[in-house]
């Protein structure tokens, strides 16, 4: 007996986590109807769900879904907005609308490590999962990071940690959802286009701690004050981390070095990831592991190892003393800016891309350590501007990523940091930031 069993349940979205929630629900025994836009007879995916004996209706959200079933549960893709009107009807009859992670969470044996934030919630996760492996823990990755949280949820047994990576819109689908160990990293003001007012979005990102009991534990940001507004609705033990407070019971920086209630961890200099941004990911990472018993010795294996998540502020190589950063995945100025305030040591920043519209005067502040600006895509010539009036010495217009690492090693010399960190979208050159990333990982490999 489940909680679907016999029961009539609409998936809407049929994007890889409505695919495999309509399987799961379907083996559970629940009579599923999916709605996609898109959907068509032709359509592999939609043949396949018909012959399992799935019902698939597309080409819109027609309102009569809703009358001419009785329909129970509504399971939909986090993307689809609560406006769209089958959803409002949805709400006015009083039918719960869940998102997959819910359902992840209903089957789930595994204990469930839950993070999300508006920022860095990818490194954590990875961060988490590293060093569970390392200890010989067993973990899965699961959610918002690639992997479809009710795929592992089913793989998953009591062995396993799902460690799993949550966005705010996945989250404002639960309703049962209790992780045993939760973190909010930190709360911007980010998706305002969907969730409408701050208050909504803050009270999204709260609900990663709202079901928590006694036998949770809610891990929390000390400086930053939404995130403690948040954890004020978790009736859990609170686990503290600040990168500026000494917190005798929590995570925090003391000469240098980083402590878990009293207990030094790792000196700062031997953590290879970069950027002040980092710190904080790194202390929330310490306090979920060491709260499964992970050793100071794995914890520091990692630390002293882990470059970075693929594209994102991603060590590369060093050649002939230059460091190579890829950092493709800053599509904009906030994100070029704080890789920026990554590094003291003179840098060559290579950037460009998809015009938006931007001006970049914002990064200004940033670039008193920059030497040279190798420039590529639609916005090079806005750029250049920018590094003309910031009295940068060298400003380098190139064709491409490719050209943009070999320009910048011709104009360096020993100690620099050369970092790819375009403050731009990719789609005027490339397909993807992925895409943008790799080619200049190769370029920089091809250098050797
Ligand atoms: P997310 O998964 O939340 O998008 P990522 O770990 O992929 O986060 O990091 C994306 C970018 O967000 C990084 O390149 C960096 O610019 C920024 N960032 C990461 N962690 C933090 C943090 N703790 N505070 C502020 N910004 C951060």
């Amino acid at each position: 007996i489940n909680d679907y069993l016999h029961k009539n349940v609409l998936v809407i979205g049929l994007a890889k986590s409505g695919l495999a929630a309509a399987k799961l629900l379907h083996k559970l025994g629940a009579t599923v109807t999916v709605n996609d836009l898109k959907a068509t007879d032709e359509d592999p995916v939609v043949k396949e769900l018909k012959n399992n004996g799935i019902d698939v209706v597309g080409g819109g959200h027609p309102l009569s879904l809703l009358d001419d079933f009785s329909i129970d549960i509504i399971v939909k893709n986090p993307g689809i907005p609560y406006s769209n009107p089958l959803l409002v009807l949805a709400k006015e009859k009083n039918i719960p609308i869940i998102t997959e992670v819910e359902l992840a969470y209903k089957i789930s044996e595994a204990d469930i490590i839950a993070i999300t934030g508006s920022n860095g919630k990818t490194t954590t996760t990875t961060l988490i999962f590293e060093m569970l492996k390392e200890d010989g823990k067993q973990p899965l990755i699961a959610g918002n990071i690639g992997t479809v949280a009710c795929e592992v949820a089913q793989k998953a047994t009591k062995e396993n940690v799902i460690v799993m990576e949550l966005s705010s819109f996945q989250l404002l689908g639960t309703i049962d959802f209790k992780p045993s160990i939760a973190m909010i990293l930190n709360i911007f003001d980010a998706h305002l286009d969907y969730h409408g007012t701050k208050e909504e979005y803050v009270y999204a990102k709260g609900k990663i701690y709202e079901n928590q009991t006694e036998e949770d534990v809610s891990i929390v940001n000390l400086n930053d004050k939404e995130v403690c507004e948040c954890s004020e609705r978790s009736k859990a033990q609170k686990l503290f981390f600040s990168t500026t407070e000494v917190i005798d019971n929590g995570v925090y920086l003391l000469d240098e070095s980083i402590f878990y209630k009293g207990e030094k961890i790792v000196s700062l200099k031997d953590i290879v990831l970069p950027g002040e941004h980092n710190l904080e990911n790194i202390l929330a990472a310490i306090a979920a592991v060491k709260l499964r018993g992970v050793s100071n010795e794995s914890i520091y294996k990692v630390l002293t190892t882990f470059n970075g998540v693929k594209h994102r502020l991603q060590y590369v190589d060093t050649l002939r003393g230059r460091r190579f950063y890829n950092d493709s995945k800053a599509t904009n100025i906030l994100a070029t800016s704080k890789a920026l305030s990554a590094f003291k040591t003179p840098t060559i920043l290579l950037a460009g891309g998809l015009d938006r519209g931007n001006e970049f005067d914002e990064l200004k502040p940033f670039l008193h350590h920059v030497k040279a600006m190798i420039l590529f895509g639609e916005t090079a010539p806005k750029l250049e501007r920018i590094a003309r009036e910031s009295g940068i010495e060298q400003i380098k217009r190139v064709d491409n990523v490719e050209k943009a690492v070999l320009t910048a090693f011709n104009v360096s010399e020993k100690e620099d940091v050369i970092l790819l960190s375009p403050a731009c979208a990719s789609w005027d050159q490339y397909k993807t930031f992925e895409e943008r990333g790799d080619i200049f990982i190769q370029a920089v490999h091809k250098l050797n």
